[in-house]
């Protein structure tokens, strides 16, 4: 097979770039050429991955998202929508320079189908997600209303919104069939990190989405050394990498955990000083970052803030999970776990230390979560994996 080249697109933030990291790296295993624009902050992990790093320092997306835009549909697509606007121009001639016969791009990146369309290049869209369609909204009615309820509330802002999206689209001649595809960026060929299994309302999702699995290989798995006195199951907590500044939330992990039959790993974030959390207990150690992959193997329980990725890791590796969702996105995953039996959902606003020492020793004591969990992990390696996803993309250029 000739060498192609691809030009990549992502969000600069780990739960987006982790996963399409795996894509890369099979693309460049393949012997392909892979352009990968990014952030300086993810540059070691894509150049480690066998890709070209490109810097694009226009994608402001991080600077301006936030847990109030992370929660508000509405203000996410405006988002999206500012960012498309302001930098279509600045990636049409990056894109157009990279002479690529593919754009690979993130679920997220209407810019890149856009430019992709105003390219006549061919694309592919990774969901970093699970695929929101109109019927998962069926799935999850509490959640339906409260967007419902929202987008009354606040038509005005929503119909602006929307009608910047449609002239977008019609300006690039892109055709979709709802507003929902603003999160998807659906293409000839959708790539989706999870299960039909897990994948909420599967039957409304069509052939061109295919679901791979999570996207672990461009990670390293190495095994961390967390010297523990007891051999006891091992509780781990982690609210992600973006809206993980929450001390009073690891406070009340740690008082419900000190001297329990658990050893405890707790990663509060890069911007948390860990030294906020002295005299800690002999069974609880705190970190600004861990090598999750590697912890999760050893894991008897997952306490998450719900992102994608920790769901999608903790279920490949059979671990149950204890959700605090932040944001809309996390909300539909954590609900997902629970639907499936494999976790429970609460509410970081009344959480008490005597709560969540009760839910998280009922989970790690009940059989049946772990056998659920066991049950999506099984449909997650099943699942087709990320060497179908390669051949897939080769077939779209040859
Ligand atoms: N992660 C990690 N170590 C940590 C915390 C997080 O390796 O201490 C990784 C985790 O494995 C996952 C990603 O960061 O791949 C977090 O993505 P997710 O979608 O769960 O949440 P986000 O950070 O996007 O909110």
């Amino acid at each position: 097979m000739k060498s192609i080249t691809f030009v990549v697109l992502t969000i600069p933030l780990h739960g987006h770039v982790n996963p399409m990291l795996g894509v890369v790296k099979g693309l460049v295993t393949k012997g392909h050429k892979v352009h990968v624009f990014s952030t300086e902050d993810f540059k070691e992990a894509i150049i480690g991955a066998g890709a070209i790093f490109k810097s694009a320092a226009g994608f402001k997306y991080v600077e301006r998202f936030s847990p109030d835009i992370g929660k508000d549909p509405i203000k996410i697509s405006e988002l999206l929508i500012d960012m498309t606007e302001e930098q279509i121009d600045e990636v049409i001639s990056l894109m157009g320079k990279e002479k690529a016969d593919l754009v690979i791009h993130d679920g997220f990146c209407l810019w890149a189908k856009v430019a992709a369309r105003a390219l006549g290049i061919p694309a592919v869209s990774v969901i970093t997600t699970i695929v929101f369609a109109p019927a998962l909204l069926l799935s999850f009615p509490a959640i339906a209303w409260t967007q419902l309820s929202h987008l009354m509330v606040n038509f005005g802002e929503f119909w602006k919104v929307f009608q910047r999206y449609n002239r977008l689209n019609q300006k690039f001649a892109i055709k979709n069939d709802s507003v929902f595809d603003l999160f998807i960026n659906e293409e000839k060929l959708n790539i989706v990190f999870t299960s039909r299994y897990f994948q909420p309302k599967a039957d409304s999702i069509g052939k061109s989405f295919l679901f791979i699995g999570p996207s672990l290989s461009g990670r390293n798995s190495e095994k961390e050394k967390y010297s523990f006195k007891k051999e006891q199951p091992l509780v781990y907590i982690s609210l992600g990498t973006i809206f993980n500044n929450d001390p009073q939330f690891y406070h009340i992990c740690i008082a419900a955990l000190t001297d329990k039959p658990y050893n405890v790993i707790i990663s509060v974030g890069k911007a948390t000083d860990v030294k906020v959390f002295s005299n800690l207990p002999e069974n609880i150690q705190v970190r600004n970052h861990v090598n999750q992959i590697s912890v999760l193997q050893e894991a008897a329980l997952f306490v998450s803030h719900g992102g994608m990725n920790s769901v999608n890791e903790s279920m490949y590796y059979g671990v149950p999970m204890v959700l605090f969702p932040a944001v809309q996105e996390q909300q539909i995953n954590s609900e997902r776990v629970q639907q499936l039996g494999a976790g429970k959902v609460l509410n970081r606003m009344d959480l008490t230390k005597e709560k969540l020492y009760k839910v998280i020793s009922r989970i790690i004591e009940d059989a049946a979560f772990k056998k659920n969990a066991t049950e999506v992990q099984r449909s997650l390696k099943e699942a087709v994996g990320i060497d179908a996803a390669v051949k897939k993309i080769e077939e779209l250029v040859v």
